[in-house]
């Protein structure tokens, strides 16, 4: 059966196509070569709804998932470094807020949040506990009713910019808690940025707390491992129509210049190897086009959908690699070359198989899932 978007899906499919055409795509490739946090491209999002989307009226726009991955998937297509930073606003630097902060905290940041004027930034990773998220030693102590943060974060985008830090913290042998800090706090301090490879304009650093107070504690003390498994499905869904983006920004990029660029007097299109590749990218660009929004709308029915976002992002950001991959092969020299824009689309793809989870440990989450 096709997925026949609804007039709704669509004009928010539509205003996100706008925007990354004319206004993400145009800046990618100089945010690649000096990267710095978008801030006015970040604004716009806001001014457009994404990082409300999914947040219930009166805050947000209460969209759907499908509606959020259709943006997110055409924001990817124009600069999958601006989706990424967009990616971890519209997600993880706030849904514990809107879900669990008290009123006046929830009134003081995320109507701001929420446009795109404050930054909110998640701490989970550590130098030594990654995937092994248990094994983080960021600990959190009561002291006089608050709560005391010491450890180091690595790896957390925006940090730079942001007023909101949600931080996962250990409180007992076996238990997380998710805390919120804001900028300012005493002990708070933030490393240098990472350089990395791709996605370099979503930047990404350590961030140390020293005995650090948090504004508060979210949700239950102990509950951060459940809140997170809660969100999982839909960050893994919402990675995989990044993925997406960019692989059908590479597709569209190679499809054009092999009706352009001529060998042996003829358009390289001709040739039946440059075919073998545009077919094999159009294949794996449906396929993952497919699964993404089926475990888009398997959310949305509510139906159960932990293994299916898995899958939906195992696919897809390893077929984005692959499309990216045959992509530079078909404009060969020019896909090395940094004046198309195809060697950053293989840069950046990359990100995907690491954010909501590496493939690894999604093929493990699969597999398990077959039997419980
Ligand atoms: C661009 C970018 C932005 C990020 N932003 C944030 C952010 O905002 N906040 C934040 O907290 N984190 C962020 N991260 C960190 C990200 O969540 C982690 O990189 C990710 O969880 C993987 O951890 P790791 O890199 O330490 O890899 P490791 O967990 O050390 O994995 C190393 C290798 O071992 C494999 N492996 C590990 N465990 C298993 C297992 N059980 N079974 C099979 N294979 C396994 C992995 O698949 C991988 O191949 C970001 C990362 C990137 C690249």
């Amino acid at each position: 059966m096709d997925f026949a978007p609804s007039d709704e899906q669509r004009a928010i499919q539509e205003t996100f196509r706008v925007f990354a055409e004319r206004e993400l795509r145009p800046a990618a490739a100089e945010l690649d070569r000096n990267p710095r946090f978008p801030r006015e491209l970040f604004l716009r999002a806001g001014e457009l709804g994404l990082f409300g989307m999914r947040y219930p009226e009166p805050e947000g726009s209460g969209a759907d998932v499908v509606s959020y991955v259709l943006a997110m998937e055409q924001m990817a297509r124009g600069c999958l470094a601006v989706a990424a930073a967009c990616a971890m606003q519209s997600l993880m630097g706030t849904v514990f807020v809107q879900r669990f902060a008290p009123p006046d905290v929830r009134e003081r940041l995320l109507p701001g949040a929420l446009r795109g004027e404050i930054v909110g930034a998640i701490c989970m990773t550590e130098p030594d506990a990654g995937s092994d998220l248990m094994a983080m030693t960021t600990r959190a102590v009561e002291r006089n009713g608050r709560h005391h943060l010491s450890g180091a974060k690595t790896w957390v985008t925006s940090a730079h910019d942001a007023a909101m830090f949600t931080v996962l913290a250990r409180t007992g042998e076996k238990s997380l808690s998710v805390f919120l800090v804001e900028a300012g706090a005493t002990g708070l301090s933030i490393g240098k940025d990472i350089d990395k490879c791709g996605v370099r304009a979503s930047l990404t650093s350590e961030v140390c707390f020293d005995d650090t107070p948090a504004t508060c504690l979210l949700g239950e003390k102990d509950a951060g491992g459940a809140y997170l498994k809660e969100v999982l499905a839909e960050i893994r869904v919402m990675t995989a129509a990044l993925a997406l983006g960019v692989a059908g920004a590479a597709f569209d990029e190679a499809l054009t210049y092999s009706g352009e660029r001529r060998q042996f007097g003829r358009p390289i299109r001709d040739f039946q190897a440059v075919q073998a590749h545009l077919a094999e990218m159009a294949v794996d660009l449906e396929a993952a086009r497919r699964i993404t929004y089926w475990a888009a709308c398997r959310s949305d029915q509510g139906l159960r959908n932990e293994n299916e976002s898995a899958m939906a992002e195992l696919f897809a950001s390893e077929a984005a690699l692959r499309v990216c991959d045959r992509a530079a092969r078909v404009l060969a020299s020019y896909g090395y070359a940094s004046e198309y824009p195809v060697e950053r689309y293989l840069r950046d793809v990359r990100f995907t198989l690491i954010g909501g989870g590496t493939s690894e440990i999604l093929r493990g989450a699969i597999a398990r899932g077959l039997w419980t």
